[in-house]
């Protein structure tokens, strides 16, 4: 398997890092939506966010946290994003898991507020239960 974010672990591949220990590595993006736009990953492969252990998401989400304190120290943005794209529906086009950390600026001229959808009476409950078969919560419990 040929995967450019493994190749950037390995060492095979050039990347701007900003923090590495023994199971994560964070890098700039080569192609930022802001500059200091920022990638976090796992070094181990997994395809994404559906398949990540436990403790390489701790790991991760962890490490998330600290490189999103250093930009929003050393780089002042008004606002930060943290998302993960998970299937190519949602945007995601490296198959090897990982959060963006996108720091954002009041005139930056983007947005990821599409048009919201509203429920019509009882959908709520319907989509609720849905997720819940698989959650088991209940009030009850
Ligand atoms: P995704 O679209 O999967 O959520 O995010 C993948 C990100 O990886 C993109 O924002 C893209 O710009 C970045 N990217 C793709 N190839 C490389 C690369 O070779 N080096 C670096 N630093 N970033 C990359
Ligand atoms: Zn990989």
């Amino acid at each position: 398997m040929n995967c450019i974010f493994c190749n950037i672990v390995k060492g095979k591949e050039k990347a701007e890092i900003l923090f590495e220990n023994n199971s994560t590595i964070s890098f700039l993006d080569i192609r930022p939506l802001n500059f200091g736009h920022s990638l976090v990953i796992p070094k181990k492969h997994y395809e994404n966010f559906y398949d990540v252990t436990e403790e390489d998401l701790h790991s991760v989400i962890k490490a998330t946290q600290f490189v999103t304190s250093a930009i929003k120290n050393r780089l002042i943005p008004d606002g930060i994003n943290i998302i993960s794209n998970n299937g190519s529906s949602a945007g995601q086009t490296i198959y090897h898991f990982h959060f963006h950390i996108i720091p954002r600026f009041k005139n930056d001229q983007f947005t990821f507020r599409p048009q919201f959808k509203d429920y019509s009476e009882g959908m709520m409950r319907e989509f609720a239960d849905k997720i819940r078969m698989e959650t088991k919560f209940s009030k009850e419990n």
